[in-house]
């Protein structure tokens, strides 16, 4: 009788630890795949600056969070124009 209990546990285990490998194989196949970028670190944003000095124009797409400081044109901050809807 406790013999048999053990074998039971046993085929628990081994089910177990096969399904683990399993899951690990899946895990190591969508691993291929590009990962999304975390949330949280890049915001997709849409704003446009100009230059002061030279009126050079550019659009921001892209920034670590959702109001970036403006870059710089000419040595001088760019001026925000307007986010772009
Ligand atoms: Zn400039």
């Amino acid at each position: 009788m406790l013999g048999k209990i053990i074998w039971v546990l046993f085929g628990v285990a081994l089910f177990y630890f096969i399904w683990k490998i399993g899951l690990g194989m899946l895990r190591g196949m969508t691993s291929t795949l590009p990962p999304p970028p975390p949330s949280g670190e890049m915001r997709r944003i849409n704003v446009r600056y100009r230059c002061s000095s030279c009126g050079t124009e550019l659009r921001m797409t892209m920034a670590p969070d959702q109001d970036p400081p403006p870059p710089r044109h000419c040595l001088e901050d760019m001026d925000l124009i307007a986010p772009v809807e």
